[in-house]
């Protein structure tokens, strides 16, 4: 049987720290769209460039523009028994997509995740976390700090801190949270999907 999840939260919440953890001991792939828009950054695909002035800003890249390129992520086969999406949806438009692009599949989301943080945790981890270049494993500087300080524990690999971690560009995140994002804690709610879970926790309680 697959497992089709979707986390919520602000950002620093923990999506993507709890993403790679869930999507290993679910056996299905972690899909984060804002790693798939990074991807694009680092190859200057066309996609990327249009994205990129948006993500900079701290800003959502069109629906059209994300819903295409997760719908394509999604209809790959190492997806047909399941995934844990990570930033996707981000919009009641992109959720009514997503939903509407799983029934024409004949399948549906089985739970919405929201790990629940204040805005005041999440602007601490936003301001200290770093990510691996080569694997995209993710750091904080005291919460979860690497064994050696610039480099990955898991391959070695550089470790960087994205161009959005900026504090106004942190600031301008939660608030675009606020406004278009939040909506869908209801949405999922109202689905009978939603499920939650105190973010402000370890690391390690959280997965539990
Ligand atoms: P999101 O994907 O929701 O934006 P991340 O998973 O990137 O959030 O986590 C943001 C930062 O917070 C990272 O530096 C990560 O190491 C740290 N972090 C994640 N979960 C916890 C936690 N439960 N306790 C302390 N720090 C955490
Ligand atoms: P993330 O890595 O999830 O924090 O995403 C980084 C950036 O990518 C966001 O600030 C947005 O600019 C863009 N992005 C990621 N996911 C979405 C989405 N579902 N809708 C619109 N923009 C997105």
């Amino acid at each position: 049987m697959g497992c089709r999840v979707v986390l919520l939260g602000l950002p620093g919440a923990g999506k993507g720290t709890q993403a790679e953890q869930l999507a290993a001991a679910l056996h299905v792939p972690h899909v984060a769209s804002g790693d798939l828009f990074r991807e694009h950054l680092d190859k200057r695909t066309a996609l990327g460039c249009q994205a990129q002035a948006y993500i900079e800003r701290g800003d959502l890249v069109p629906d059209e523009v994300t819903t295409g390129m997760v719908a394509e992520r999604l209809a790959r086969p190492d997806c047909a028994g399941g995934f844990v999406l990570d930033g996707f949806p981000r919009t009641l438009a992109q959720a009514v997509a997503l939903e509407q692009l799983l029934a024409s599949a004949g399948i549906a989301l089985d739970v919405a995740l929201l790990i629940r943080v204040s805005e005041q945790v999440a602007l601490a981890r936003l301001a200290g976390r770093w990510t691996c270049r080569r694997c995209g494993a993710i750091y904080h500087t005291l919460f979860s700090p690497p064994r050696q300080a610039d480099a990955c524990d898991a391959c070695g690999g550089e470790l960087y801190q994205r161009p959005d971690e900026t504090p106004e560009a942190h600031h301008h995140r939660l608030q675009v949270y606020q406004e278009q994002t939040r909506p869908l804690v209801d949405y999922y709610r109202q689905a009978g999907l939603l499920t939650e879970v105190d973010g402000e926790q370890s690391i390690d309680d959280v997965q539990a």
